[in-house]
């Protein structure tokens, strides 16, 4: 039976749906407002994720998401957050934000963040792999992808936070029977928002909270604005934060230029010989630390493993080199001249595969033969979108 509709809440309910509350409230004037923007819903949807996006979110701090929320940054809307994980209302009532914002009926404009893969309905067979809320006449379930695909043309900016979202990620690994892929490959290459933003990525596994609210509070200001829009790389990536490689930032890169590699877990040397990535990998975690300045994957001991780029994981794997052999057997041999050049011929050669491996790193991630073939190179079928629907992506 078609669950009764929730609008008309009393919005003095905590639980009424946020966009309904909001609504109800009366901003108070502020004499210090810099911008025509005073209020955005940011609208959280996901699909195939581990929820590890949103608690990275939530542990920015350059900005805080509790300052975005607040409105408490100069020249920043106020964000109000529906959130499918951390909203208080639930249910038909959350659902509620998103259709009032696929109606045209909130009273501010949205944002899309997505975490998570975008997965293939197509393959479900008679069920779906993920699916909020219902129909309201049929009661069908309406798939994460769906609403992806409603929601969007009218979203002032889309951001795909963390790797699922930006290429596929880890449920997009070789196997997978749903057809993971990236919310581009469902918007198509040459989507632009209503406000004209192209598709933002902030890839990550988890990606960094700061690398989300700093790119936020970005575009906040622009959508005010206030400031151009952010430099995107072609892949769609803040320029500012995705240019540099790993390696160029990292702790350990002194050890690299010498020549002092680890041969095994927990040495401080360059891990460059146990499989570190860092060389070839676009990421600025060396440079940032995971929370507040802190952590990082070389930091801790940890080798880079790809895990921002496009084709994590299968083409970065298997992420774990051994250790080479001849440092351990032949010492002597090392220390010379002819030893350390031949050392060093054994590290170029390993990073000119690697270099091979990723050469189109950068590039849109493509499916390896017999995969299933991405949204928009395949068409869409038809689904029930907004009153006048949207274009189609393009292949
Ligand atoms: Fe470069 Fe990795 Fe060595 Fe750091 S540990 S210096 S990123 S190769």
């Amino acid at each position: 039976m078609p669950k009764p509709p929730v609008r008309g809440a009393d919005a003095a309910d905590p639980f009424a749906p946020l966009a309904v509350r909001s609504a109800a409230t009366v901003d108070a004037v502020d004499p210090y407002a810099l911008g025509p923007v005073r209020k955005v819903y940011l609208i959280w949807l996901s699909g195939a994720s581990c929820e590890g996006c949103t608690v990275a979110a939530t542990g920015g701090t350059h900005p805080r998401l509790e300052k975005l929320v607040m409105g408490a940054i100069p020249g920043l809307p106020r964000v109000e957050l529906v959130h499918s994980l951390v909203s208080v209302e639930s249910g038909s009532a959350w659902v509620e934000n998103l259709r009032l914002a696929e109606r045209g009926e909130l009273d501010a404009p949205y944002l899309i963040t997505w975490e998570g893969s975008v997965l293939d309905e197509r393959l479900a067979g008679d069920g779906f792999w993920h699916a909020v809320g219902e129909d309201e006449a049929t009661a069908r379930p309406i798939t994460s992808r769906e609403w992806l695909e409603r929601l969007a043309p009218g979203a002032a900016a889309v951001v795909a936070i963390g790797t699922c979202a930006s290429w596929g990620g880890i449920p997009a690994a070789a196997g997978n029977p749903t057809g993971a892929a990236g919310v581009g490959d469902v918007l198509g290459p040459d989507w632009v928002s209503s406000a004209g933003v192209p598709l933002v990525r902030i890839p990550g596994c988890a990606p960094l909270g700061d690398n989300y609210t700093e790119t936020v509070a970005a575009l906040l200001l622009h959508l005010n604005g206030l400031a151009p829009l952010p430099e995107l790389d072609a892949s769609g990536r803040p320029t500012w934060l995705f240019a540099e490689t790993v390696h160029s930032n990292c702790p350990r890169a002194r050890y690299y230029d010498e020549g002092v590699f680890a041969a095994e877990q927990g040495q401080a040397t360059c891990l460059v010989e146990l499989g570190c990535w860092g060389p070839v990998v676009q990421c600025n975690i060396a440079e940032r630390g995971v929370i507040d300045g802190h952590g990082g994957c070389m930091s801790m001991g940890g080798i880079c493993i790809g895990c921002t780029m496009p084709g994590f994981p299968d083409r970065y794997s298997p992420f774990v080199d051994g250790p080479p052999q001849p440092r351990a057997a032949e010492p002597a041999v090392e220390r010379s001249a002819g030893g350390f050049a031949r050392h060093m011929r054994l590290v170029r050669g390993r990073h000119a595969r690697r270099r091979a491996r990723a050469a189109d790193a950068t590039a849109e991630w493509r499916p390896g033969p017999g995969a299933t073939p991405r949204f928009y190179r395949d068409g869409l079928p038809a689904t029930p979108g907004p009153a006048g629907g949207h274009e189609r992506p393009r292949g």
